[in-house]
């Protein structure tokens, strides 16, 4: 065996796939810019407070995650939400409403227009799409009706994607939803139909549970880098260049080399390409940076005495059309433990995404000021007296699969079959999620394990 694999960059999917070929026996080396590993993750501890800069939670809908974080052991300890997790807030007409579950909250709920609600009755006899290009907003719009789309699968799209669902392509942002609809010809037979069919082990791994780590996400990046060892992370690697010789990929920084490798994997994002490959076509290159990211701004707020209405909730999502100045606000500490002192919370709110991206230039000062406004008219405050208050704004935060996912996907294919012992993952394809991640690494790994049999 002992090929060499470089693996650019240290995030969740980087790490993953360095932890892989490590079991496999390959000699990895992970090139990271920064001077941590972890990527967008970052846990911090502060105050009494344990925050996270980047990602809160993740969902355990891919089987690889849960199979990494068991195989992990106790190097890490898995957080599955409290209860509370399982109820979500909808912002409308300045209060909060719970969204609905079941047959009897969906007829009683305001959010949705009682014609919806009777077209809903019609969705099991809906024609399926033809349209593999379709978007969220269209599918939603011929299956469940414009208040479904407004007041249930935007703010869920800004949940995840700080997106806009007349932008994102269904068969690429939410593939499950779009395989449901072309298998089974409906969203609500399908959902029936697939919970009765029979699992295997592998597959019953995979769950709707919210997640993080005891202690934080951080956590399950120090247990991997732990597992990958020290010595094979190089971080602090700023201004790398790649560079192909003799059927091999070498690493570069200014004038130094820093490694000749058989394999190379790249995690980073569509922006950071151009950079990091300078012999890759400008027609390829063209098509993956098409792809937009949402930009955020994510705000951590805690209190060490909560003196607002109760939040036993995931959080509350806002609505586009409610046009307010947050996104949304996870309610963290009332479904993790630790996350504020005893009596306390621990709030995460969102500003920007692609429908207000300006939101992101804004000042410290300005954010606050909206943060401000908007929670204590939102959450029942009649004070505002923060015991902690973290700006975190990223630029490429979350990517939007739309209607040059195609074409994108095409030229990482060709530049991988142009370019043999290639790979390009993380985030330019395969989802979003952290549990999308985990998988993609495991993915990745495997592809070089098989082909170097
Ligand atoms: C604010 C925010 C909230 C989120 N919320 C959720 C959530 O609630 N649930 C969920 O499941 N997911 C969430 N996500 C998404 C999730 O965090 C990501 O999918 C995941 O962490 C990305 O991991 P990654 O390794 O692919 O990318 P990254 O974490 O971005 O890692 C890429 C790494 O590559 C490095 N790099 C880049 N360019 C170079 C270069 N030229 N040379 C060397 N190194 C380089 C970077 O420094 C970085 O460390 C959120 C993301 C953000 C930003």
């Amino acid at each position: 065996m002992n090929q060499k694999v470089a693996v650019i960059g240290a995030g969740l999917t980087g790490l993953t796939t360095a932890y892989y070929l490590r079991k496999k026996g390959f000699d990895v080396t992970v090139f990271e810019q920064a001077d941590r590993v972890g990527g967008v993750i970052e846990s911090v501890v502060e105050k009494d407070f344990i925050y996270e800069n980047g990602p809160s939670t993740g969902v355990l809908g891919q089987p690889e995650a849960v199979a990494l974080i068991e195989e992990l052991g106790d190097a890490c300890q898995l957080e599955i939400a409290d209860e509370d997790a399982k109820f979500r807030w909808i912002w409308k007409g300045n209060r909060w409403h719970a969204l609905p579950s079941g047959l009897m909250g969906g007829i009683q709920t305001p959010l949705f227009s009682w014609y919806d609600k009777f077209r809903i009755l019609g969705e099991p006899f809906r024609k399926k799409g033809t349209n593999p290009d379709e978007t969220l907003a269209a599918l939603v719009r011929r299956r469940m009706g414009e208040s479904f789309l407004k007041y249930a699968i935007d703010p869920f799209i800004l949940g995840i994607y700080s997106g806009d669902p007349e932008k994102l392509v269904v068969r690429y942002a939410l593939p499950k939803l779009y395989q449901l609809e072309q298998k089974y010809g409906s969203f609500i037979g399908g959902a029936i139909k697939k919970a009765r069919e029979p699992k295997s082990d592998w597959d019953k791994k995979a769950t709707r549970e919210v997640f993080s780590m005891q202690g934080g996400l951080t956590s399950l990046i120090k247990a991997l880098a732990n597992a990958i060892g020290a010595e094979q992370i190089r971080l602090s690697q700023k201004g790398l260049i790649v560079e192909r010789e003799n059927d091999q990929y070498v690493v570069r920084k200014e004038d130094e080399t820093l490694g000749t490798f058989d394999r190379l994997v790249s995690t980073v994002g569509g922006h950071a390409l151009r950079k990091l490959f300078p012999f890759f076509p400008l027609a390829e290159l063209e098509k993956i940076e098409a792809m937009p990211y949402a930009r955020v701004a994510q705000v951590s707020v805690g209190f060490k005495k909560w003196e607002g209405i109760p939040i036993k909730a995931f959080g509350g999502l806002v609505p586009f059309y409610e046009n307010r100045d947050v996104l949304g606000v996870l309610f963290l500490s009332s479904f993790l433990k630790g996350r504020a002192p005893e009596g306390g919370a621990l709030l995460s709110t969102f500003l920007g995404g692609v429908r207000k991206p300006e939101m992101v230039d804004l000042d410290d000062d300005s954010i606050k000021a909206l943060v401000e406004k908007e929670l204590k008219s939102m959450l029942g405050l009649t004070k505002w007296q923060p015991d902690l208050l973290v700006i975190n704004r990223y630029q490429h935060a979350i990517p939007q699969y739309g209607l040059e996912s195609a074409d994108r996907l095409a030229a990482i294919t060709k530049l991988e079959s142009q370019y043999p012992g290639l790979l390009l993952g993380g985030n330019i394809r395969d989802g979003i999620g952290m549990a999308d991640r985990m998988k993609q690494g495991r993915q990745l790994a495997e592809i070089i394990g098989d082909s170097s049999n």
